[in-house]
């Protein structure tokens, strides 16, 4: 194989380490916002019968946002999740897109470490 034909990630030994302690972090976050989010939601059961009607209308609006949060914050875990074993696995793969395999650049790493796509592939993914 010659060397000039491996696509590289493009991307220090300084930039990895600070990538995979936002990944840490974040993971650490989003743990953190899930079991929050599921003990508000039980709340808010319990609590159902002792409320009168406005209320338990906020209530269950709370719930709904609650539990957009959620979902986008257990979304957000597993790319998290699967970026941090990607990188574990083939720290040389991490970085790359995964649709087109061009580097997906430090800057909009940092943004968001767990993306799995450049910036080209997510907008067209996100147009379909
Ligand atoms: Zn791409």
């Amino acid at each position: 194989m010659q060397v000039g034909q491996i696509i590289m990630n493009n991307l220090d030994q300084a930039q990895r380490d600070l990538l995979l302690q936002a990944l840490e972090d974040l993971r650490a976050l989003l743990e953190d916002t899930l079991t929050q989010t599921a003990v508000s939601a039980d709340t808010v059961m319990l609590d159902q019968q002792r409320l009168g009607r406005v209320s338990r209308v906020d209530a269950l609006q709370q719930q709904n946002m609650a539990q957009a949060n959620e979902h986008q914050a257990r979304q957000r875990l597993k790319q998290v999740l699967s970026a941090l074993r990607l990188y574990e696995e083939d720290p040389d793969e991490y970085g790359l897109c995964r649709s087109c395999d061009n580097p997906i650049g430090f800057a909009r790493l940092q943004v968001r470490p767990e993306t799995p796509l450049c910036i080209k592939c997510q907008q067209s993914a996100e147009n379909n």
